[in-house]
Formats: C-alpha cells, structure tokens, sequence
C-alpha cells in the first residue's frame, strides 16, 4: 500500500492516545446486510481495518440489523466473502441483534429516569409535530406520562399487545432543538416482521440512532466512524452514551462518502439496474460492487491502493474513474503476463515459410529475461486493424507492398490482398525475412510497426468483451439516472489467443496492444473480459 500522510482521524486518535483519553483503539464496520457492498463501502472497509492495523487495535465486522423487513443472510454472506477478498481480518463478527436485549434494557433505564415515554401518536403525526429548522416542534400530548405507566406500556408493546405503528417509544429531549433529531426521537417501534436471525421472537425494533451507540459501547468501539450524513446525528448519539452513563463512551467521527464519476453508487439503482437486466446481476463486471469488481478482475491491492491514495476527506468530492483505471493500470502493468491476441483476426498466409517453430516471448519486460515458447507457422492471425486498404501518411502497420515486424518473430511484407464480393479483405499473402528474426536481426530492413499475431494452428477461439462505464460522462451529470445510462457498455468479438490464456484461467494478462483482460465464467461460457483498457482513451 501506498505510503499516505496522516488523515484527520489519524490526528484525532495520535491526540488522544497522546492525552491518555484512549489507550487503546477498536473500529467497527457496520454494515446493513440488505444488499452487496459496493466500492464507497471499500473506502469505509480501508479507513477502519487501516486504523486497526496501524494502531494495532481491533475491528469487528458489526451487521447492523435493526431493519428486519430488508435483510437478509445471502447478504450477511456475500459482505463477509467480499471483505475477505480484500484482505481484512475482523476481530468479532457481531450483529445488533446480538444486542437486542440490551438495548430494550437499556431503554428501561431511560424510562426509568424519566428520559423515554411511550407515545400514541401516528408516524404522521410525530413527523407533523417535529417543526422545521425555522420553527420549533410540538410536544406529543404524551410526553408527561408517568414512568409507571410508560414501564407497564413499553413492556406491553414488547408483549405483543399493540398493533404495528399504534405505540412507540421516544426518548424525551428538546422539542426546541435546533436539531430536529434531537426534537424526543422515536428509539423504538412496533414491527411484526420475522428477523433473519431472531425470528419472531420480538415484535419490537429499536431505531438506528439509538441502537448504535449501545451496539459500539458493548463492543468496546473507541471510535465509530461514519459518513457525512450522520453528523446531525451525533448530538443524538451523544446523549445515549451520556444519558446512560457509558464510561469511555465511543466517539463518533464522520468523513465524506467516496464518489466516483461514471460509477452508480446507491444501492436503490444498482437493484434497478439489476432487475432490469440492464446487467448480467449484482457481479456483473461493469458492476460497482465489489463482487463486480472482483469479477472485472480488478486486484485487491489496487482498490486498497486506490481508496489510500485518495485519502480521508471532510468535504464531499467526486474522484474521476480514470485515476481508479490509472492505478488498476499501474499494478497490472508491473505484475500481467504479456500474451498475443487479436480481437478481429485477418488469416496471414506466409508463401514463403515452411514448417513451424518455437519462438521466445517476453513474459513481462519488469520480469527480464523470463521468458516461454510461442508457436510460430506459415499461417498466421493478425489483427484487422493493422492492416489498411487505403493508410493515411505515416502509417506503420501493414498495408500492400508494406513491411511490419510481428512481435518476437520475423519481418514481414505484404504481396497480395483478397478481398470478398464486398470488398472486405478477407487473407493477406505475405512473406518473411528469414534472417530479420527477433533477437538476431541481420536483415537490414528498417521497420517501425511491431503488431501482435497469434498462430492459426494453435489459436483458441474466444469471445472478447470490452466494456464502457455505465454511467455516461459528466456532460449528463445532475440529470436523471435514467438519462445517463449508457445501455450500450459491452462490445463484443470473436477474437483468437494463444492456448496459454486458457491454460493459465487464473491470471490476468495484458494481450498486447489491446488492453488487460482475464478469463470469465458467464452464463454464455467463457470469455476474454477486460479488467481495463491499456491506454486512458476516456476523454477521447
Ligand atoms: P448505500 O446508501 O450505498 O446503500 P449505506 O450507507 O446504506 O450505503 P451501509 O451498509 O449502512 O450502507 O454502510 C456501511 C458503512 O459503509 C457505513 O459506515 C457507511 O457510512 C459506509 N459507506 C457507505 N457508502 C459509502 C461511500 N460511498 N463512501 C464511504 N463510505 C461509505
Ligand atoms: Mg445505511
């Protein structure tokens, strides 16, 4: 990982484990089990694992599950495959759930202390009388109730005795708030909904801003971090923590949410696009998530490098894809083999060449001097865009009468050019120089086009597929979603490579001049699929 100066959280704990007001440091990352993480979610992922690696602290894998009706375990499941993936080893796995009992004692001890009442108005009517920033909010007729009554109606909601939505419990703090969470927040509802992992064994739900605080203070948390949004949130959070008396309460530290250009990050339009089939599902490659990332081939290392070089803001931004292909780019580059493919093969025939041979192929040129053999023959693929009818000046592929060197093997020139009915070329009729072979160049002749090529006998036959963002660019930002799809983000080919590709599935390959690819299993078989293009042609 990329050495990064300290962040601002980074200078919170050095000041505090300085003060001596934490000894020790524990994260959490807490996510919703209600669908796949996505690339945001690796920013968070970095910051808290970061923080226990540096300080050689803890981080637990906390699933906040106060929400029943939209988790789910394939989610618990897919999370925890997906944070493995990047490397990180949590300390406990732990869920709200675990909690439950705690927090509805906790909630008790706020009744008994006169700071939560049972409330009978409606969800409407308790967000009618909650004001705005301009005016103050109304107190619930409610609010007075004695602590006996609110004991025996809390204990009653719990009992299953009062219909979704007909009670619930509020914590009693400031109608005239400024901040309009603090105005006696509802920290408990009424919800028959079977949990995934408690069933129906409760019929009531505490709300998350009141369940958090308690789950991070069970856990041992010093430091909940979170994003942006929750910053109003944390008087709230606060006063739990004071309220109940949490000695070393955890302190609640807020950063700005990973946006990046091009990518769909919210979970409501990934699902769209899932349910629609605008993709082939949640890990689809052009996908955000991190099953998609991982399917694109996207190394581990390079999204960690990734999210530590764009480092931990304040303020809200969106980074640029192109600098998340930059950096794929630049760790592929130093460790992708190098292979020969061609995406739209054009059959070279060398008149003049018998039999065939073994030649050596560069593996990596940051891996000097490795090399392996590649079959070389009297036919030959190369690909239809190194050849031209009609060059423009300056043109250094092939074209008739034209010489090229192919990549490790020998110059050729072009005699001859077939074309079909249509007057698409259909075979080139070269010859080669039998003394201008790589490495051993005594032919004299002067070329400055190098193209790739692939062996007609041994070629493997594989559809290639290349892949647009699926959002377009930012010349369509702030209108609708719908408006900036780019419904058309795959191309396909009927290309050829070398067997070794398919010998070696588990590798990611630079097929020269073409871009970084790797082997993917999708429901139409096997494909070339690209992880990214070799060049930034983004803004061409
Ligand atoms: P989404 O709104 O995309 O569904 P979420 O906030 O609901 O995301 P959670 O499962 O609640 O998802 O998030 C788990 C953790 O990841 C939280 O701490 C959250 O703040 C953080 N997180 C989510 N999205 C981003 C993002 N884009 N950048 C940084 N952190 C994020
Ligand atoms: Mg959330």
């Amino acid at each position: 990982m990329a050495v990064v100066a300290e962040n601002f959280i980074e200078q919170i704990i050095n000041q505090e484990l300085e003060s001596g007001k934490v000894s020790s440091v524990q994260t959490r990352f807490p996510p919703e089990p209600n669908g796949y993480l996505h690339i945001g979610h690796a920013k968070s992922l970095c910051i808290n694992f970061g923080i226990k690696e540096k300080y050689k602290g803890k981080c637990n894998l906390f699933f906040d599950d106060t929400n029943p009706s939209k988790e789910k375990t394939e989610f618990v499941d897919a999370i925890k495959k997906d944070i493995e993936w990047l490397g990180f080893k949590w300390d406990k796995q732990t869920f709200a759930s675990d909690y439950f009992e705690d927090i509805y004692n906790f909630a008790i001890e706020l009744i008994k202390m006169g700071k939560a009442f049972v409330c009978d108005l409606s969800a409407e009517e308790i967000s009618k009388n909650r004001g705005t920033l301009t005016e103050k909010g109304k107190e619930s007729p409610y609010r007075n109730r004695s602590i006996e009554e609110n004991l025996k109606l809390f204990t009653e909601m719990r009992e299953g005795k009062y219909a979704d939505g007909e009670k619930c419990l509020r914590a009693k703090i400031d109608m005239a708030s400024p901040n309009i969470n603090m105005r006696d927040p509802v920290i408990y509802r009424i919800l028959r909904q079977t949990h995934h992992r408690t069933g129906d064994k409760w019929c009531i739900y505490p709300m998350y801003d009141y369940a958090h605080p308690i789950c991070d203070y069970m856990q041992g948390v010093t430091h909940s971090i979170c994003t942006l949004e929750f910053e109003d949130h944390r008087p709230l959070y606060d006063w739990v923590g004071i309220t109940l008396g949490f000695v070393n309460k955890p302190r609640q530290i807020e950063f700005a949410r990973l946006n990046v250009t091009n990518l769909v990050m919210s979970k409501r339009y990934l699902k769209k696009l899932v349910e629609e089939g605008a993709v082939d599902g949640w890990d689809d490659p052009r996908m955000p998530t991190l099953a998609g990332i991982r399917n694109r081939g996207i190394p581990a290392e390079a999204l960690k490098d990734f999210c530590g070089r764009i480092g931990v803001a304040k303020a809200n931004s969106e980074v640029q894809i192109s600098y998340l292909d930059a950096v794929t780019r630049e760790y592929l580059n130093l460790h992708a083999e190098r292979v020969m493919g061609v995406l739209k093969p054009l059959k070279v025939t060398i008149t003049n060449y018998e039999g065939e041979e073994k030649l050596k192929f560069d593996v990596n040129p940051n891996l000097e001097g490795v090399q392996r053999d590649i079959d070389f023959s009297k036919e030959i693929y190369i690909d239809r865009d190194d050849f031209s009818l009609n060059p423009p000046p300056k043109y250094f592929r092939l074209k008739k009468d034209g010489y090229v060197r192919l990549k490790n093997a020998y110059i050729i020139k072009c005699d001859e050019v077939t074309l079909d009915e249509k007057g698409e070329v259909v075979e080139l009729k070269c010859t080669y120089f039998p003394d201008s072979k790589s490495g051993s160049d005594t032919s004299g002749i002067k070329v400055k086009g190098v193209i790739q090529w692939v062996n007609a006998k041994t070629a493997v036959p594989i559809e290639v597929r290349k892949y647009e963002y699926l959002l377009k660019d930012e010349e369509y930002a702030g209108q609708d979603f719908s408006e900036r799809m780019n419904y058309d983000s795959v191309h396909k080919f009927n290309g050829l490579v070398e067997p070794y590709v398919l010998e070696n599935e588990d590798k990611s390959f630079q097929v020269l001049r073409t871009g970084y690819f790797k082997v993917l299993e999708t429901k139409d078989g096997k494909v070339l699929s690209e992880i990214v293009a070799l060049k930034d042609n983004f803004n061409k």
